[in-house]
């Protein structure tokens, strides 16, 4: 075996890492925690939202055409002929020439009335109502199907929901969403200097910040993180712990031991119990990134240095997990800005540079991978094409934010 990666380009790699993903199964959930879940069918309004003709003022239920030419001058003189109660639709209640009546804000709209006038341009004089604006048709009023028209789709398969949706599915009479599984997703940190967060390293030694940081990041993209603390770099113990992820997690993630030094046991050990299909990405930082399978689940391998994984988390294990949750638009939010420093970059891979933004002003970290600090100054990452020799001082970048 060669002691080089045989390095592949960023597209191909997530090309691969698609292409194994497995498919979440589906599940419900109630619509107030359907927040940041996968949707996983289209969702169609069941009704005409708001299912009737309604006032968005508190006022008078007019004929439009009977306000042409009010003013404060010459107020239009209608008759009051009822009150319309919230709630509820009293279908003898209807207006005809002259006549108006009281409607409150989301009340139902009378027969014969197009418009609302506010009741701050009205004057009441017994049963007489003074009307001082003239109102246009439609103006005030929300048509029953102005939101949702029955048997639209209001959202496709695929979306991640917000906070918004998930009132929209609400008003659609969806209690149960159908969304896609959480993939549960174990996190197996490695090294032989690696101690757990409570203790006090000693010489050489490190605490595990990549497992709490991975599983961070899992959470919040709709993922159950499972820890599986930190295996010693030997070849026994790598087995082991890999053998009692696998039954019960959707994808599993090792950190450190990815590249190729005898002391590197992921590949070999992915490669006895599965395969390797892409070992060494051309990204950077994060090169000695691994791709592999075992019985039909992901395995991926992130090197150890901090930005290191979490780049090859944000730019390869992102599209695994869409794919995986059905997800047709990917989370990514982006902000344009100005980079204040040329960025050096190697021609042949894709390069990831820490970035922090501050008034439109995008300025660069540099900083080794092995490093946390850059990864916390900053608000993203802007990303230097394979075929770009870097970027320059002045220029409108797209930064990817944290
Ligand atoms: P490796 O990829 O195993 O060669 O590790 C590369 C570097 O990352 C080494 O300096 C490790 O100590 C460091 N490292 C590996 N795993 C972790 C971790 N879980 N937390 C913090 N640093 C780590
Ligand atoms: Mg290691």
């Amino acid at each position: 075996m060669s002691r080089f990666l045989s390095v592949i380009p960023v597209a191909d790699a997530i090309a691969v890492a698609e292409g194994i993903a497995p498919a979440c199964a589906m599940e419900t959930v109630p619509v107030e925690e359907s927040y940041g879940r996968v949707l996983a069918a289209d969702i169609v309004a069941d009704t005409d939202i708001p299912g009737f003709d309604r006032s968005i003022v508190d006022g008078y239920a007019v004929r439009s055409a009977d306000t042409v030419g009010a003013g404060d001058a010459v107020p239009a003189l209608l008759r009051c002929v009822g009150r319309v109660s919230m709630g509820s639709s009293d279908p003898m209640l209807a207006i005809r020439g002259s006549e108006c009546t009281y409607i409150p804000t989301g009340g139902v709209l009378p027969a014969g009335a197009d418009a609302a006038v506010m009741v701050e341009y009205t004057e009441e004089a017994g049963d007489t109502i003074l009307v001082k604006r003239t109102v246009s048709h439609g103006e005030n009023v929300i048509l029953r199907d102005g939101d949702f028209k029955r048997g639209e789709t209001v959202f496709f398969t695929g979306r991640r929901l917000s906070p918004q949706d998930a009132g929209v599915l609400a008003a659609c009479g969806c209690a149960a969403v159908p969304v896609a599984k959480k993939p549960v997703v174990g996190i197996i940190s490695t090294g032989n200097e690696l101690v757990p967060v409570t203790a006090v390293p000693g010489p050489g030694q490190v605490r595990d910040a990549n497992a709490p940081m991975l599983a961070a990041w899992l959470a919040e993209y709709g993922c159950v993180p499972v820890l599986y603390g930190i295996v010693r770099d030997e070849r026994e113990a790598f087995e082991q712990v890999i053998a009692r992820a696998l039954p019960s997690c959707d994808l599993v993630i090792l950190s450190g031991g990815s590249s190729k030094d005898d002391r590197d046991m992921t590949a070999g050990v992915i490669a006895a119990r599965g395969t390797v299909l892409v070992h060494g990405i051309a990204i950077a930082p994060g090169k000695p990134a691994i791709i592999g399978r075992i019985g039909g689940k992901p395995v991926i391998g992130l090197p150890g240095h901090p930005a290191s994984a979490f780049v090859v988390l944000i730019a390869i294990v992102r599209p695994l997990l869409d794919r995986m949750l059905g997800q047709k638009c990917s989370r990514l939010r982006t902000l344009q800005a100005t980079l204040a420093e040329n960025i050096p970059s190697q021609r042949g891979r894709e390069e990831y540079v820490r970035i922090r933004v501050e008034g439109g002003i995008a300025t660069p970290l540099f900083g080794k991978s092995g490093l946390l600090n850059t990864l916390v100054k900053s608000d993203g990452l802007v990303c230097i094409p394979a075929g770009a020799e870097g970027l320059e001082k002045g220029s409108r970048i797209d930064v990817i934010l944290w």
